[in-house]
């Protein structure tokens, strides 16, 4: 990335779970404040994955986060001295995170996102492609497709260790559920 003077922008990270959003989430986060930058984190309140004060990567690097219910809480935190301000699981945020998105790039910070671009539909989840499209820098990661070993793009959910329909419900109250990475060969959505 080269040096950009005296203006703010926008990064995504996106892609299926288990590719590496929130671990370079981190890694970025940390890079910041090796560079002394004054650094916040932000995550929504629903994910809860491990612990709920901080980001956590499925390899276990974590940084500290606060929760929130919405993007708009952001501004309550983001001081003039702050100068990056790093969003995780940002498909969960409503539209309005665009708007936040935006105004915080154009106050002149550099506002790092990270979330699944996908459903395991494979449909566009939340408005992280949205997020994709006004970003000065998107990366778009793969994990390893946990069937044959490509890369992997998708999301596959289970339930009770079957590929879960598009017409599941959403919550499932005492079913087992799980996810996995997978390829766009191997990955089903029976109807
Ligand atoms: P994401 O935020 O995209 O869900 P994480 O950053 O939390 O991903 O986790 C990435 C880590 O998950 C990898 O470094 C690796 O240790 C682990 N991992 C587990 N399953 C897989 C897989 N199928 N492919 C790649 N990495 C995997
Ligand atoms: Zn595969």
């Amino acid at each position: 990335m080269h040096i950009i003077k005296d203006m703010g922008w926008i990064e995504v990270v996106t892609g299926s779970m288990f590719s590496g959003k929130s671990e370079e989430l981190i890694r970025r986060v940390k890079r910041a404040r090796y560079g002394k930058k004054k650094t916040i984190v932000f995550k929504p309140e629903i994910d809860d994955r491990y612990c709920p004060n901080s980001v956590v990567s499925h390899s276990g690097d974590q940084v500290n986060a606060i929760n929130i219910n919405s993007a708009t809480e952001i501004f309550n935190y983001v001081t003039e001295d702050i100068e990056v301000v790093a969003i995780d699981e940002v498909q969960f945020f409503g539209k309005d995170v665009i708007d936040v998105c935006q105004k915080l790039a154009n106050q002149g910070k550099r506002v790092i996102t990270a979330g699944l671009d996908t459903d395991f539909k494979g449909v566009p989840f939340g408005h992280t492609h949205i997020l994709m499209s006004v970003a000065e820098y998107v990366d778009k990661l793969q994990a390893i497709c946990v069937v044959c070993g490509n890369p992997a793009s998708k999301t596959q959910r289970l339930i009770e260790g079957r590929p879960a329909s598009a017409l599941d419900p959403i919550i499932l109250v005492g079913a087992k559920e799980s996810y996995e990475a997978r390829c766009r060969r191997c990955h089903v959505v029976p109807m």
